[in-house]
């Protein structure tokens, strides 16, 4: 049974780097005009309501998008992201967070196309309504790994995919990287991005070494940690695993994660990092 619901974390320090990616890797394939694939594996429930029982439970936005999306001094990095929440939060209160298929719908063009998988029996059905008048898009119930076999390569041979499990089995450690195994084997030019929580650095460094072995190579780290690794309970840091990244990607994240983690943690604990972990 799946237990994870990502509306007590929407909007959290971790959302805040994925989708900061995520719009980055969009906007760069936007730069070409031929039409490209979005595939979201994992798509969670599309919009969450932050003034809802969930979200209101953790907080957990309050220290993530609450801090960032009206500074005045936001980088210009950030726009395409903070459109994608103003388009939800139009009279400038925060009400409605946007998930990674939300941020993707408003940053696409006509002709690009949406595939997006979840399997939750409760937030399949709030995504597949939110996407029901939109023809780009197709909204499946299925297992987001078997995605990256059925539907890849897409027709366009262009494209970005988002792997974002919840973690909550030890298996997916494993599984994320024998789904971009396969994944890569039939589409070696795409994008892949990975999202991982540090809960435990042993699990991650795992991953890694698993992920390297794989014989991928162009693959980017990049990391932002809220507080120094530790062996409790929680997360202390998320990061994403870039497989060929657009070639501006490590330099405006380097750009972009000084400012994010002053925000994001005043207290200045933790840390942040972009890392080439494979050449080309
Ligand atoms: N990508 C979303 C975003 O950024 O807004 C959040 C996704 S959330 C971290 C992970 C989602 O994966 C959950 O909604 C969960 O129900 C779903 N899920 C878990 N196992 C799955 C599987 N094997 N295939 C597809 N979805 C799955």
């Amino acid at each position: 049974m799946l237990s994870y619901r990502h509306s007590f974390h929407a909007g959290n320090h971790a959302d805040v780097l994925k989708h900061t990616v995520l719009s980055l890797i969009i906007t760069a394939l936007k730069e070409k005009e031929k039409p490209f694939f979005y595939l979201d594996t994992h798509a969670g429930a599309g919009r969450y309501q932050l003034s809802g029982e969930h979200a209101e439970r953790t907080g957990e936005y309050l220290e993530g998008i609450s801090r960032i999306w009206q500074q005045p001094d936001a980088p210009e990095l950030l726009q395409p992201y903070f459109d994608a929440i103003r388009a939800l939060n139009r009279n400038g209160t925060l009400r409605y967070y946007p998930g990674s298929p939300l941020i993707a719908r408003h940053l696409l063009r006509e002709d690009d196309k949406l595939q997006l998988t979840e399997l939750h029996s409760s937030d399949y059905p709030l995504l597949r309504n939110e996407f029901s008048k939109d023809d780009r898009a197709r909204v499946d119930r299925a297992d987001g790994y078997q995605q990256l076999k059925s539907k890849l390569p897409p027709p366009s041979r262009r494209g970005l995919v988002l792997i974002d499990p919840p973690y909550e089995m030890k298996s997916d450690y494993q599984a994320v990287v024998k789904g971009i195994q396969e994944g890569h084997k039939r589409f070696g030019t795409g994008v892949f991005a990975l999202w991982y929580p540090v809960v435990l650095r042993q699990q991650i460094k795992h991953m890694l070494r698993d992920l390297e072995a794989t014989g991928i190579r162009n693959i980017l780290q990049i990391e932002l940690a809220a507080r120094p690794d530790s062996d409790q309970r929680g997360m202390t840091a998320s990061g994403m695993i870039v497989i060929n990244p657009p070639w501006k990607l490590a330099q405006q994240m380097n750009t972009l994660l000084p400012w994010l983690h002053q925000k994001l943690v005043p207290t200045g604990t933790g840390h942040y990092a972009v890392n080439q972990i494979v050449p080309e």
